[in-house]
């Protein structure tokens, strides 16, 4: 395994380059179900697709990617708007949300999994209502006590969950974390083990019509290790499409200065 050494993932140019990359990580995620005794068709890969160009996203479509997830709203929004002659390819937000953002993803998400605040829940049901539109949505939590990172304390999940039926359009499916960035497993899959014990515990206690099952966990670095811990949605971004140039700390503002990048 690889965790967070970029250099290891060459870009994907070709249609044959894509197809590689996700028959690699297909192999690698059935291998993964294989040693934790789980069937691989309950876990999902949700390739990522942030900084990457349009032109190459057509490659990933015609190797047969047809969800994206994408960091920030302008930038998904924009290859929406651009690759709306594929009305089959869903766009799914992953990143941090600003309410005066909520307005885009109401309009052309299938999915926000970075839901950690009732305004940002309250401004996303208003909008959602006025476009006739519902959203799957993931609660995301905080499992490395980062404060560079974002995200609910594992202990103010269970009060923000009761608040969720207030909000008709918002069908809640699960959890969402991001790992401790670390090359050290012994750092990394305690992470995803929280997110699971949490989804455990909150489940039992969930309202009515709120439903907890699914965790999104594990990315091109540590995708194998979450899914040994449960994993049903893996976002994989570089070992399908290659190494980003742009810097991290573009996406994860605080990340350069946390120092846990190895
Ligand atoms: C970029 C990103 C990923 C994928 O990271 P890779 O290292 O490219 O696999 C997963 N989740 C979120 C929230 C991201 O922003």
């Amino acid at each position: 395994m690889n965790l967070h050494h970029t250099s290891a993932y060459p870009s994907a140019v070709s249609l044959a380059d894509f197809r590689r990359n996700l028959a690699r990580v297909r192999d690698n995620i059935a291998a993964a179900c294989q040693r934790a005794g789980r069937d691989p068709a309950d876990v999902r890969l949700l390739p990522v697709s942030k900084t990457v160009d349009e032109a190459r996203i057509r490659l990933a479509y015609a190797a047969g990617c047809r969800e994206l997830g994408e960091n920030k709203v302008q930038e998904a929004h924009a290859k929406w708007e651009a690759m709306a002659d594929l009305p089959d390819l869903r766009w799914a937000v992953i990143g941090h949300l600003q309410t005066n953002k909520a307005k885009l993803v109401a309009r052309f998400a299938s999915e926000f999994q970075a839901l950690d605040s009732l305004r940002v829940a309250e401004a996303l049901d208003r909008r959602l209502q006025a476009e006739g539109r519902a959203l799957d949505v993931y609660v995301q939590i905080n499992t490395s006590g980062e404060a560079s990172k974002f995200g609910l304390a594992p202990q103010d999940a269970a009060a923000f969950v009761r608040q969720l039926p207030a909000y008709a359009s918002l069908r809640v499916r699960g959890l969402m974390t991001l790992a401790l960035f670390s090359p050290d497993p012994a750092l990394v899959r305690p992470c995803f083990v929280r997110l699971r014990e949490l989804r455990d515990r909150l489940r039992q206690e969930a309202p009515a019509g709120i439903y907890l099952g699914q965790l999104s966990m594990g990315m091109s670095g540590d995708y194998e290790l979450a899914i040994e811990e449960g994993a049903t949605t893996v976002r994989v971004g570089q070992a399908i499409f290659g190494a980003r140039a742009l810097p991290d700390s573009h996406y994860w503002p605080g990340f350069a200065t946390s120092g846990a990048q190895p």
